[in-house]
């Protein structure tokens, strides 16, 4: 491995990442440095993870108290931790238990699992397929890459799990075709995170809601980048509309610690036998006691309200960006979690990477739109910051 003042080349890092990294020292806030100092304005947050920012100090003692008294026991026995996230996650909403895992796509693969176990047990062993959508992203393990669409992400590892169907995203007509009693679930993201930031349309929900009453089909929300504040509410799903009898939350829930978490209904829960599904390292007491904390910060109205304020900013600047450049094909998204579509003739990628060079970090998602995300806690000084220096580079842009 060889590190060139802040870049790590030749690394044991799989190729599936790339080949060359920037390498990052700390954090502080909404900042990053880097190993040669420089400073980073984080639009990324870690992939809509550090909802709170970088050197919480809070985080910090919470996780270090917990560590001292136990870091591991495993599901064969429980911590106050682990039992009062999940009494206070299942109050959230109808819901009687929450499944702990350790990453998103855990937290899917559970779900899927729930939903088959009930719709076998109240339909018949031949009501097993699941609908996905369009752009949707649901992870990388079997099942969930089984329900993301996109061929780039699963053709190299055909076959996946059969029975799977795909419907475009938003299009009521193609459900009311697709959607019967066959199906076990539906699952769909409130806001698609990877998949370009559209986001749920009303009638849409609404045809998902009353479609999966009349088959009995569960519906699954994968709130894993949209859950818990986000979007300015705890849950997207229920700002539009949408009435799950699953939420699937990870990214932001232990401060940056791995933790995912599958709620669910008293209807599937009282169909759970010991043995069902399980996780070695699921819900630890570290994790949940960071997720505790984290938790209680975002679940409160006013820190929510602080989001949808700051949202504004963004509201603002997207629609003032739309205006003057051309290139700007559309904006999208919710609360803190936004997208610029652009046209092919500009590459996201050229836009990030000019980004970084200016100290700002930002994502891509979907083919050519680029991703706003920053920690929750983010300043309105530091949104205007950001989006000042992404002003600067549209506006070198000729295109
Ligand atoms: N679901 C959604 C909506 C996501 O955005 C992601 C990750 O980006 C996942 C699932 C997978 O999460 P993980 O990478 O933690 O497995």
């Amino acid at each position: 491995m060889k590190i060139e003042k802040n870049i790590a080349k030749d690394t044991a890092i799989p190729a599936q990442y790339g080949d060359s990294f920037l390498v990052m020292d700390y954090g502080k806030g909404s900042y990053i440095y880097d190993i040669s100092g420089k400073r980073y304005l984080d639009f990324t947050a870690g992939i809509s993870v550090n909802a709170l920012g970088y050197g919480n100090e809070e985080l910090v003692s919470v996780m270090t108290e917990q560590a001292k008294k136990l870091i591991h026991i495993s599901n064969l026995y429980m911590t106050m931790p682990a039992l009062e996230l999940a009494d206070e996650l299942v109050a959230t909403g109808d819901f009687s238990a929450v499944n702990f895992s350790n990453s998103g796509t855990e937290a899917n693969e559970a779900a899927l699992k729930y939903a088959r176990l009930y719709a076998k047990k109240k339909k018949g062993s031949d009501a097993v397929r699941f609908l996905c959508f369009s752009s949707g992203f649901h992870g990388r393990t079997m099942g969930s890459l089984s329900v993301t669409p996109k061929p780039a992400y699963k053709e190299k590892f055909l076959p996946l799990v059969p029975g799977v169907v795909e419907s475009p995203y938003n299009d009521v007509e193609s459900l009311e075709h697709t959607l019967d009693d066959s199906f076990a679930a539906v699952i769909v993201e409130p806001v698609q995170g990877e998949g370009g930031l559209d986001c749920l349309k009303p009638e849409f929900s609404e045809a998902l809601n009353r479609l999966c009453k009349k088959y009995d089909v569960i519906l699954i929300a994968d709130e894993v980048q949209t859950g818990l504040g986000r979007t300015g509410y705890l849950y997207a799903s229920h700002a539009l509309g949408l009435e799950p009898d699953i939420i699937t939350l990870a990214k932001p829930l232990a401060g940056g610690l791995p933790l995912g978490a599958t709620l669910i209904p008293e209807k599937i829960n009282s169909l759970l036998s010991v043995g069902d599904h399980g996780s070695t390292f699921g819900g630890g007491p570290v994790t949940c006691s960071l997720a505790l904390k984290v938790f209680r910060t975002i679940r409160e109205e006013s820190f929510l309200e602080s989001v949808r304020e700051k949202a504004k900013i963004l509201d603002s600047f997207l629609c003032s960006v739309k205006e003057a450049y051309p290139f700007v094909i559309k904006c999208k998204g919710m609360g803190l979690l936004r997208g610029i579509e652009l046209d092919d003739k500009v590459p996201v990628s050229s836009v990030i990477s000019k980004a970084r060079d200016k100290g700002l970090l930002i994502l891509r998602s979907g083919s050519n739109t680029l991703r706003i995300a920053p920690p929750l806690t983010i300043t309105e000084a530091e949104l205007e910051e950001g989006c000042s220096i992404l002003e600067a580079i549209f506006s070198g842009i000729n295109a």
